[in-house]
């Protein structure tokens, strides 16, 4: 089918529309390379079943991962030991922290992480990735997310060398996760695969593509291809929705109702189901979406990515809820 003329510039509206909220947030500044992206981007691309890319705004900029890795090393991992394995070693429970905080893991000390989505749960999944060193686990995970895009990827090594430097706190979350004895490989080796995960560079379409195929449980619309179950989808939607936005999850699933990741860079990847019983027609059929916008909040999520969401989400009816 033909792209549809009136998205394409609904999608322009709301893009100009939202760009005032960018003074809402700013850059990443404790990662002092992501803290020099240019705040005041903002852009969107959406993708529907039949490969049809809707971009407005600031798509051709291309931008670290950061947590939306998250999603995905735990998608990854998942397919290769099966997901009773993960769920052995990381909870689906949200916390109410922030994602680097040390409270919930060291106060409650749990008998594992609660949710692969704050840094303590991260860490310890990406440490599980197949692969005898650092080098190789990340170049598995790498090869998992080529697939799903369908084009080569690197990472950006400014950002790898920018957090690895002031990486202190998350040093401290993989020595507690040592000493629980949650972490199997050193701790400097740890840190190495997580941060190499977070550099990894896509662009909105690509953030877009993969949210079409967590969308469509594991498979691909366009492409026909079946990447990942049901059952690894769904738990992924689930953490998506209760711990996908930081600790501003519950408001964004009041007020968006897509199951979205987030990360520090200012991307967002959302994964709208289909709903067919809807009476929009746009998107009825499910939808992926990815967002730009490098001044985030005081939670970590793109400022005026959260607000354009919010926007569309009430628009065309794509909350799930
Ligand atoms: N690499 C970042 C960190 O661990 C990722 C944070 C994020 O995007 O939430 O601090």
């Amino acid at each position: 089918m033909q792209t549809n003329p009136r998205i394409q510039q609904q999608l322009q509206k709301w893009v100009e529309e939202n760009r005032g909220h960018v003074i809402l947030g700013t850059t990443a500044q404790y990662i002092p390379e992501l803290g020099k992206a240019d705040p005041s981007k903002l852009g969107i691309c959406m993708l529907d079943e039949e490969g049809n890319y809707y971009c407005a705004g600031d798509t051709d900029i291309e931008f670290t991962l950061q947590s939306i890795s998250k999603a995905l090393t735990f998608i990854a991992l998942s397919c290769h030991y099966g997901l009773e394995f993960v769920l052995e070693r990381v909870d689906v429970e949200p916390t109410g922290e922030a994602f680097n905080s040390i409270i919930p893991f060291e106060i409650h000390r749990p008998n594992k992480p609660f949710n692969p989505f704050i840094n303590a749960g991260a860490i310890t999944i990406s440490a599980l990735l197949p692969g005898q060193t650092s080098q190789k686990k990340y170049e598995y995970l790498l090869h998992f997310l080529e697939e799903l895009v369908g084009h080569p990827l690197e990472m950006d090594r400014e950002v790898y060398d920018s957090e690895w430097k002031a990486s202190h706190r998350n040093r401290a979350l993989a020595y507690y996760l040592k000493e629980a004895k949650f972490l199997e490989i050193e701790v400097e080796e740890a840190l190495d695969i997580y941060i190499r995960q977070c550099s990894i560079k896509v662009s909105t379409k690509d953030l877009a593509l993969i949210g079409l195929i967590i969308a469509y449980d594991g498979y691909n619309p366009i492409t026909k291809v079946k990447h990942f179950s049901d059952e690894i989808a769904q738990v992924a939607k689930v953490l998506m929705v209760t711990c996908g936005m930081y600790n501003s999850s519950g408001n964004f699933a009041a007020h968006v109702g897509i199951p979205a990741k987030s990360g520090v860079s200012g991307g967002i990847m959302a994964a709208v189901p289909p709903k067919l019983h809807s009476q929009t027609y746009e998107f009825r059929a499910g939808a992926g979406i990815g967002v730009y916008g490098p001044a985030i909040d005081v939670q970590g999520n793109s400022a005026a990515g959260t607000m354009m969401l919010r926007q569309i989400s009430k628009e065309w009816d794509l909350s799930i809820f």
